[in-house]
């Protein structure tokens, strides 16, 4: 298929054109030598496009945002917001690009986006490139995510840019090809709120209602409805992380979406011996974003989003506030719903099984794992073993088996469902010594590593002979694990 054909793939410019006030029409910056890293092939053919044309020159001019299909109209999209509790009123896309929205197969409307195309209006001190270790870590992270279940930005492409890039080394630049059901964020209605413009407010929360949560505009109050909508999709979402050990590491109001999607995977990573003050994050000093924290975080971003709201919610200022005070207060109900009955399939529980018993089981199980350093992904998937009659796996991971030995003959009382174990607690997840080790491979143009941790973390659940040391946890010499933001 030609470039004629790939843009049989119809761009529609919608956030472009209905919210020019919210977005600056620009331009991707070129790239000196193109080159393709990783193609998502099943997600290109899921949004109309040809896989095999994409990997042309002209394909990969497209994916980096050089070409433009007819109807794209590329823009960076001003938000505004809280980092680490600080505001700040003008973020926005300072190396990245809405290229435009793609109708998918259900009617929905997904953005293609781009990261690393260049500096934007946005980008203050930035200069506005990404490098090929972080993009590829998006691209894995957010592909397993997907696998494992949970709502999620898509990765379509990376492709190197043959740009060098200045950190604190010189880096090999790329530009990340991303697909989200939307990049509206809750720093993008603080952006919006800003403007003092209630039209504008309203526009904008109407278009997130028909994108994203539509039923909300049935109801008496649909702006009420529709944060009601985002509390619930975030605290389904944030309980999920929890449930796989998952650390976003960033949960800046811009990270959050509002169509309850996983955005922005900075120095996020999968929690490895179980301990809630888990941080990776170099620049996370106090732990705000620690593993324990993510769902007290989510609360506070939610707030957030209610104040931007406010106005919408009622004239009166006073009833407006207890509003939005009542539906937040659903937040931690929602979220401990979603947690327990997770928890109960991960000890191949029934959803049926009685609460108080799941609680106390699990509560005196994250005393055994945090007392023990134990490797949260491995347990989980040792427990399913352990739910058929061998327990040794799980056993031999505790220093004590005693503790661990009364505890699970009273699990195994319940007659736990092996065979829901392993459709809940994955094999495979993207291993913080895994990730770096294909990354700094592919740095050096060895893209085998990244491709089969790719292959292994994209079908989480199916234990394959062979991908031993994906399940298995990080050897003692990797030493303790740090990220960083500065991407
Ligand atoms: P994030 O780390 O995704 O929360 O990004 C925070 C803000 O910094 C956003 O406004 C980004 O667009 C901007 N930013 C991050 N890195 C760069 C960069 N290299 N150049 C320009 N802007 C950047
Ligand atoms: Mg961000």
């Amino acid at each position: 298929m030609s470039v004629e054909a790939q843009s049989a793939v119809a761009f529609n410019g919608q956030f472009a054109r209905e919210f020019a006030e919210l977005a600056i029409p620009w331009q991707a910056e070129d790239a000196p030598d193109p080159k393709l890293l990783v193609l998502n092939e099943p997600l290109a053919m899921e949004l109309g496009f040809d896989p095999a044309s994409l990997r042309n020159p002209e394909g990969l001019r497209l994916l980096i945002g050089v070409s433009l299909p007819s109807g794209a109209t590329p823009v960076a999209q001003g938000y505004a917001g809280h980092q680490f509790g600080f505001y700040s009123p003008r973020l926005g896309d300072g190396r990245a690009l809405l290229l435009g929205e793609i109708a998918d197969a259900d009617g929905g409307l997904r953005d293609i986006h781009l990261k690393g195309s260049g500096r934007t209006p946005f980008a203050r001190g930035g200069d506005g490139l990404a490098a090929v270790g972080p993009m590829l870590r998006e691209y894995v992270v957010s592909e397993a995510m997907h696998a494992l279940g949970i709502p999620t930005t898509r990765s379509l492409a990376v492709v190197a840019t043959g740009r060098p890039v200045r950190r604190e080394t010189q880096l090999p630049g790329a530009v990340l090809t991303r697909v989200a059901s939307s990049h509206l964020r809750v720093g993008s209605f603080q952006y919006a709120r800003a403007m003092n413009d209630d039209d504008l407010l309203r526009r904008f929360a109407d278009h997130a209602i028909t994108r994203h949560h539509p039923s909300a505009a049935e109801v008496e109050n649909p702006y009420l409805a529709l944060f009601q909508a985002v509390v619930a999709a975030q605290a389904s979402l944030v309980a999920q992380w929890m449930l796989v050990g998952f650390i976003h590491g960033v949960m800046n109001t811009d990270n959050m979406t509002i169509s309850g999607e996983t955005i922005d995977y900075g120095p996020c990573a999968f929690m490895d011996a179980f301990d809630p003050a888990t941080v990776y994050s170099s620049i996370d000093e106090n732990g705000r974003y620690a593993y324990g924290n993510q769902p007290l975080v989510a609360e506070w971003n939610l707030a957030r989003l209610a104040e931007a709201l406010l106005p919408l919610f009622h004239e009166d200022h006073e009833q407006a506030v207890a509003l939005a005070q009542e539906a937040l207060g659903a937040f931690h109900d929602q979220y401990s719903a979603a947690w327990l009955a997770g928890m109960k399939a991960k000890l191949g529980l029934p959803d049926g099984a009685d609460d108080e018993t799941a609680s106390t089981l699990t509560n005196e199980l994250f005393t055994l794992l945090q007392e023990g350093k134990v490797d949260y992904t491995a347990f989980f998937r040792a427990l399913g073993t352990a739910a058929r009659g061998d327990t040794e796996s799980a056993r031999s991971m505790f220093l004590s088996s005693a503790v661990f030995d009364a505890w699970t003959e009273r699990w195994r009382a319940l007659d736990p469902d092996a065979d829901l174990m392993d459709q809940t607690n994955p094999a495979y997840i993207p291993r913080n010594h895994l990730v770096e080790e294909a990354l700094a491979a592919a740095v050096q143009d060895d893209l085998e590593p990244f491709n089969q941790l790719l292959a292994a973390v994209t079908a989480p659940y199916e234990e394959r002979p062979g991908l031993e040391r994906y399940a298995t946890a990080a050897p003692e010499s990797f030493g303790p694990y740090r990220t960083f933001c500065g991407t």
